[in-house]
Order: C-alpha cells, then structure tokens, then sequence
C-alpha cells in the first residue's frame, strides 16, 4: 500500500483536497488549525485496465491498488519546536512515502491566511524549514540513542552514526535530505529513520475557479517547484457554490477523477511504481510494484508458496491479452512467454506462477 501525506500551511485548503481525493466527508473549517487528529482514507487506484481484464474473464471480483492519503493539521512556524500542534503532527507523516505540500494560490478574503497574503513560494520555504528542523531533531535524538545504547559500538552502529552525522551536518546547513547523493549503503542506512525531507514532494496548487487561465500565484510557484525539480498540479478543489445542484455534482464526480489520477500519476513517477496483474474466473487483481522487481519477488508478493516452489512464470502482455481477447487467443497467436525467477516484471504483464509444493 502507497502512503501519501498531505501537508501544508493552515487554511490553504488540505483537508479541501483530501475530501475530494478520498471522497469522504471531513471537517471544513475557515480557521487554522481545524484539522487536529489526521484525516485518513484509502482510496482505490483508478486504473481502467482492470476492468478491461475482467471483462474478458468474467472475474466474479476485482481488487484495484490502493493508496491512503494522511490529511494532518497546518504546519506553522516553529511547528518543528512544538509551536501550533506541534511535532506531534509530523509524526503523523513519518511513515508515509510521499509528501503532498498543498499550497494556496487563491485570493479570497473571507479565507485567512495565516500571514495575511498569498505568497506562495515564502510559504513552501516556511513548510520546508519546519520539515528541515523536525528532522534535525529526530537525527540529533537517533544519534544520542545509537551512542548511549550501544556502549561496544561495532561496525554496524558505527555505518548508522556515520550517515547520521552525515545527515546532521546537511540538516544543519539546510539542506533537504533528498537533494544530497547518498551511496546505496548510506541509503539502505537512512530509510529506516524515515526523515521528512527525505521523501519525494509533489507540490499541489490549490486554484480558484475564477483564476484557472493566468494566475500569478501559480506561474511563481511553477517556477520554484521547476527550480528544484518538484512536480507541480494545480486543481481547483472548492467549486463555486454559483452553479446548480446538478451541474456541481457532474463537475465534482469529474474533478474527483481528473484530481485523483493526476496525483496517483505523479506518485507513481516519483515513486517508480508500476502495475502487474493476476487474472483467474475469480478475482482480477491489480498489484503496484516498484521498478526493478524480478519474477520471485512478484510470486512471494501474490502468495509465499508461490516463491516457495517457483517454478517459472507465464507472461501474457497486456495489449496482447485484450487483442486476442484472453488467454487462449493470446497462446494461439504465440504471445503467451516464460520466464525463470531472475525475470524483470514490466508494466502491464499479467502473470500466472508455476509452482510446486
Ligand atoms: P486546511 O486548513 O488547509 O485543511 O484548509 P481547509 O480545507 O479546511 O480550507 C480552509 C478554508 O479555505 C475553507 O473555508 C475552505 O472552504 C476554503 N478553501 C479551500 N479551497 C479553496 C479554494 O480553492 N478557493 C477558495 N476561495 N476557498 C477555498
């Protein structure tokens, strides 16, 4: 399952954005700090292949790939410090994948904001310094505890305190972790730390419906988010209460849509994560993989007696499957392949293991 926080400055419409990714009704409120306990939801991963396959089987059930969204309170200046709601909020995020940063590029004046104007690139600054300063301090308190529990410290201990001092010295000069080039151990080393800025961001401009075409707010932080290679989607996500009932609720089920797959397709870059499918009478099943994963790691993920006694792997590609509607088509035309355990898994490839018990 996919993790994805969803942060950002208060009133800059996070818990807006949630509601409509996830579809569930949560509190809207047009004062800070609305959202204390985290919101969260999952939500399935729209992907119409699944259906396609389905039909064509006539799967009795169908399991989409899932992703949850952690809607949490505003963060605010010296949140790292305790300040507003504090760290506790951002401990809320820690085990997410990815950062959703909401940041506001609507004028409205019924709608506070916490510095009075729009200023959308002071704001990602401010909500990166406290993303900064938090891990500051889970590196110093990780540091103390490695040196205070580990009184013989082998060589193991020592590679950890290694990189987080590494990690330290960056923090210290204000530096997001994911910009810095770690050696793969180094890498292996940190994750379990899970810092903040060590997580890939997607920047999430939050428009108003009457500044779509030429909005200012969003050319200047385009232009930041380009500058530091983040990607960028803007969506309006409050619609105008001006049209009708019915209009608002084809406009909200299509920006729902639209919405979700625009993210899913980002996270699903930044994460390198692909989709392989399982197809039988009962279930057709999408599962996300991250690139690079081989033909036994997919077994033990469908099922461990699967890698227990992997024998080999059948490969239908998807286009192929669809053409020569289904499996039996697809053999007679000679697209069906196997492969050994060392395969590497592409996008798309419906599997079916060979095994033995
Ligand atoms: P959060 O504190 O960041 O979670 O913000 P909320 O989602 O609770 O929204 C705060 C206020 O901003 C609410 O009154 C929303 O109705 C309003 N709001 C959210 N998105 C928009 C938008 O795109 N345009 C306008 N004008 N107001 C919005």
């Amino acid at each position: 399952q996919i993790d994805c926080g969803i942060i950002g400055l208060p009133n800059v419409g996070k818990s807006t954005v949630f509601s409509v990714l996830t579809n569930a009704p949560v509190k809207i409120s047009n004062f800070p700090f609305c959202t204390i306990h985290p919101n969260i939801s999952v939500v399935r991963i729209p992907d119409p292949r699944v259906y396609q396959l389905a039909g064509i089987v006539a799967s009795r059930e169908t399991v989409h790939g899932k992703i949850k969204f952690v809607d949490i309170a505003g963060l605010i200046k010296g949140a790292a410090q305790g300040i507003g709601l504090g760290s506790k909020i951002l401990n809320h995020i820690q085990t997410t994948k990815v950062l959703c940063h909401v940041v506001r590029c609507f004028d409205d004046n019924q709608t506070v904001h916490v510095f009075n104007n729009i200023d959308p690139c002071r704001d990602a600054d401010i909500v990166n310094t406290e993303l900064i300063l938090f891990d500051i301090s889970q590196c110093e308190k990780s540091i103390c505890s490695l040196q205070k529990k580990h009184k013989l410290i082998n060589e193991n201990i020592e590679q950890q305190l290694f990189v987080l001092k590494k990690c330290l010295d960056y923090l210290y000069d204000g530096v997001l972790l994911r910009k810095v080039h770690f050696s793969n151990i180094e890498r292996t080393n940190i994750e379990k730390f899970n810092f903040l800025t060590n997580k890939p961001i997607i920047y999430f401009a939050n428009i108003d419906e009457k500044s779509v075409t030429n909005n200012t707010y969003l050319n200047k932080l385009h232009a930041f988010a380009f500058n530091n290679s983040i990607p960028l989607i803007s969506c309006c996500a409050m619609l105008s209460s001006s049209k009708n009932r019915d209009d608002r609720f084809k406009t909200a089920m299509k920006q729902q849509k639209d919405i979700l797959c625009d993210i899913v397709s980002v996270i699903f870059s930044v994460l390198n994560l692909r989709t392989f499918f399982t197809i039988n009478s009962h279930m057709t099943r999408a599962w996300i993989y991250v690139v690079g994963m081989t033909a036994l790691e997919a077994a033990k993920k469908v099922h461990s007696d699967f890698k227990k006694g992997f024998i080999r792997v059948q490969i239908i590609k998807f286009d192929d499957f669809i053409f020569y509607r289904g499996e039996l088509g697809a053999k007679k035309a000679g697209k069906i392949c196997y492969a050994g355990k060392d395969y590497c898994v592409k996008d798309g490839d419906i599997l079916k293991f060979l095994f033995q018990i």
